[in-house]
């Protein structure tokens, strides 16, 4: 069997302290698979420098010049996690540079390099697609994990296939990433269409480490951003959840309706600014969060049918 032009692919947003520590590691484990014979000798790093505002590029650029194992993508503005590796999974399996099959890594190296010898293995053994899954969070803290772990379970709930605990830590051969550049949308959330395109798939468990060095880049904005655009461009259940309320309104309605011609016949019916005043504030204030809910969707619409290019590539080193 001839081994496999591998890229691994890491993102990398404001990464001036990480990126000098994680390089010389990335570039021992691709020495040691190429002489290992699990992987062809002209595989390569990809950094995708994710518009960086301190010097993140001139770092790559001289890992670029120093090692030609580092290869460089430069975009021309902050794109996100999820474009980001976009643009680097279609660049590295794109002529001239056609790699045969990607793994995506964050620059932060939280997922450990030591998994990745193992989906090899997983492909060799038949899997286009080997996910990596978060056994333990130790590492991170309570908040990160209860928030991620309850939102990998609300997505569940909500009908998506996702894999529970499973980040942006992948392998996939060239073949399915050119099925993943079909779907054309712009709100990205591959960890939802990825397990929609099928193919043969297999995981490897990992123990998520801490971060190094550098702060996490995922605020909570993008994050929040994450979580929404994992569900409403997934699910159309809140869709539901607004029908079902306004059944629910509509029953609580009919009760009052009663209540109140059972006043006027007992002639107590005088009463009932209050109840009148709260009514209003309370229906309209659902009323406001049912427009908003369908606002989301309308919006996303909206945006996918400008089908804007997901990314501009200002330098590519290879
Ligand atoms: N990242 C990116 N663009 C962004 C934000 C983050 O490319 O706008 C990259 C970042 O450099 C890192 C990865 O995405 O390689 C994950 O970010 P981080 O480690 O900060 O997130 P966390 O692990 O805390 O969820
Ligand atoms: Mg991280």
């Amino acid at each position: 069997m001839t081994p496999i032009r591998l890229a691994i692919v890491a993102p990398c947003y404001n990464e001036e302290d990480m990126l000098p520590i994680s390089a010389p590691k990335l570039i021992a484990l691709i020495d040691d698979l190429v002489a290992a014979g699990k992987i062809a000798p002209d595989s390569f790093l990809l950094f995708v420098n994710d518009g960086s505002r301190d010097r993140t590029w001139s770092i790559i650029s001289d890992l670029h010049r120093r090692f030609p194992v580092c290869h460089g993508l430069d975009l021309s503005r902050n794109v996100g996690h999820q474009n980001a590796i976009m643009a680097g999974m279609i660049s590295a399996v794109s002529a001239p540079e056609s790699a045969d099959a990607v793994i995506t890594i964050d620059v932060d190296l939280q997922d450990p390099l030591e998994c990745i010898p193992e989906m090899i293995d997983a492909y060799y053994a038949g899997s286009d697609v080997v996910y990596g899954v978060r056994s333990s969070r130790e590492s991170d803290s309570f908040m990160k994990r209860f928030t991620a772990e309850s939102f990998y379970k609300l997505q569940a709930r909500l009908g998506l296939k996702t894999i529970y605990n499973h980040a942006d830590f992948r392998f996939m051969t060239r073949r399915v990433i050119l099925e993943l550049e079909k779907y054309e949308e712009r709100n990205l959330y591959l960890r939802g269409i990825i397990p929609m395109i099928g193919f043969p798939s297999s995981t490897v468990e990992e123990v998520r480490a801490e971060r190094e060095a550098g702060e996490t880049k995922y605020t909570l904005k993008k994050m929040l951003t994450l979580a929404f655009d994992g569900i409403t461009s997934f699910s159309v259940t809140p869709i539901y959840g607004i029908l079902a309320m306004g059944g629910i309104f509509i029953l609580i309605a009919i009760a009052i309706g009663i209540y109140v011609i059972v006043s006027l016949v007992n002639g107590t019916a005088v009463h009932g600014w209050s109840s009148l005043m709260l009514s209003i504030w309370l229906v309209g204030g659902f009323i406001l969060i049912a427009i908003g809910l369908v606002g989301l969707y309308v919006g996303k619409v909206y945006i996918e049918t400008k089908h804007r290019p997901r990314y501009h590539i200002q330098t590519h080193l290879r």
